[in-house]
């Protein structure tokens, strides 16, 4: 493949599917919305059929079959995805997600008492949910082996501080997660992900000039 002289920094979220330090989006795609809305019907009808009844069985196969198309569709979506990054880009820097440590559920708190008090662990549930359904690893997995037959290079970076430090100066400041916006101090103002996609592709550049090794992805 030609080379590109174009490098890019990349943070896969639950509200996009991907935001680029250049500012673009890689959305979820509708459709894969709207077959998934499908599926939570489909497993609704399913749950009000009698056991061992000819329609139970018939609902049975109408949940499987949306499952198999949903597998499909987000494949499909997912190599497109991928295909597109590496026929652009010469650099291209995720962050190295490490998603099982996402998914382990916080620890009980308690308060002085001894009372059991929240520790956001349903909201963090639902997020996890959003990750694992996301298929970021499969994606990472896609586009690294892409980029190896392409010829480009692949950047894995710590992704702790990268949605919480500012682009323009550095200053870290911790966002919660409902604060869709970055606005720092010294004047910089931008979507919440494109500032961490471009924090993304900064770490990915130093990383690059100091002569780590690009990881290459196993997953
Ligand atoms: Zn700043």
């Amino acid at each position: 493949m030609p080379t590109s002289y174009e490098d890019v920094g990349i943070d896969l979220g639950v509200t996009h599917f991907a935001a680029l330090s250049n500012g673009e989006f890689i959305d979820h795609p509708r459709y894969l919305r709207q077959a998934e809305k499908k599926l939570a019907f489909a497993q609704q009808a399913l749950s009000r059929k009698k056991r061992g009844s000819h329609r139970r069985k018939k609902a049975v196969q109408h949940v499987a079959s949306c499952h198999r198309k949903i597998a499909n569709q987000r494949k499909d979506f997912q190599q497109k995805a991928s295909r597109k990054l590496v026929n652009q880009y010469q650099v291209i820097v995720l962050e190295d997600l490490q998603v099982k440590n996402l998914t382990k559920a916080p620890a009980p708190k308690q308060d002085e008492n001894g009372k059991y008090v929240a520790n956001g662990a349903a909201a963090k549930a639902g997020l996890n949910k959003s990750i694992l359904d996301a298929g970021w690893s499969t994606f990472t997995g896609l586009v690294s082996v892409k980029a190896a037959w392409a010829g480009r290079t692949v950047i894995f970076v710590d992704p702790s501080k990268t949605s919480q430090s500012c682009p323009n100066c550095g200053m870290v400041r911790k966002k919660t997660l409902d604060e869709r916006w970055h606005s720092c101090p010294c004047g910089c103002e931008l979507d919440r992900d494109t500032a961490s996609a471009k924090v993304i592709l900064d770490l990915g550049r130093k990383q690059l000039s100091v002569g780590t090794r690009p990881t290459s992805a196993t997953a």
